[in-house]
């Protein structure tokens, strides 16, 4: 086995393990790569190791691999801060974008999205322990945004996404999360049909699945760590 194979193995089975402790079927959470900062080669393997969904949070940077990796079929997901001037390139060449937090951001994805594209997949990104980590809407803002995304015809809204700050452990971890979790569980609530709760990363993916995540963004747990800071 490659060490890239042996890591996303040493990664599915933590999430089985987890989805096996919280009761879930493990085929509900699915596993995005974080591969910012690792060159098109190393996404290369991960795909050769039976990866299929890769995520970027430097758009640049994630525009390049995408290019550079056409022939695959990879699922791409934008999870960086998107500034009003890389919305297009965000439309143009991702399927997924998790980072959305304000709805001119939104309509301008909407309106760039081409049109022989599928409508982008969307995640509103909540900030729910108001840390320093300052991008998502609050929970009082979440309600408006998600029903006013579901107005734009270029995007498809799937669910939430989070960044807590980092827990001292299991139980502190657990709470903030569970709180994103009852934020979901509030829209679909009001009809908003959502499907993805994309929270839960190399240090928390299991108090993350024990929440209800259903999308774990891992990068440093399969590529090794990272030089530049994330
Ligand atoms: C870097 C990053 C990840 C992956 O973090 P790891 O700790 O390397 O697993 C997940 N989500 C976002 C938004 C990131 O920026």
């Amino acid at each position: 086995m490659t060490m890239i194979e042996t890591k996303l193995q040493g990664v599915h089975d933590r999430i089985e393990a987890a989805c096996r402790e919280a009761g879930r079927a493990a085929t509900d959470v699915s596993l995005l790569a974080v591969s910012k900062t690792f060159p098109a080669a190393a996404v290369e393997d991960a795909f050769r190791a039976g990866q299929r969904m890769f995520g970027e949070n430097y758009i640049q940077e994630g525009v390049e691999k995408i290019a550079a990796l056409r022939a695959l079929p990879i699922e791409w997901h934008c999870i960086g801060p998107i500034q009003s001037n890389k919305t297009r390139l965000v439309a143009e060449n991702f399927d997924w974008v998790h980072t959305v937090d304000r709805f001119k951001i939104a309509q301008r994805l909407s309106e760039q999205r081409p049109a022989g594209l599928a409508p982008l997949q969307v995640c509103i990104q909540v900030n729910v322990d108001a840390g320093e980590n300052k991008s998502g809407v609050t929970t009082d803002e979440v309600l408006v945004l998600a029903k006013q995304i579901t107005q734009l015809p270029g995007l498809r809204l799937r669910g939430l996404m989070s960044i807590p700050e980092p827990a001292p452990d299991f139980v502190a971890s657990l709470a903030v999360l569970t709180r994103v979790r009852a934020l979901f569980d509030v829209l679909n609530q009001e009809g908003l049909a959502l499907d993805t709760l994309s929270m839960g990363m190399s240090a928390d993916l299991e108090p993350a699945i024990h929440a209800g995540s259903t999308l774990v963004r891992v990068g440093s747990a399969i590529f090794g760590g990272r030089d530049r800071p994330a």
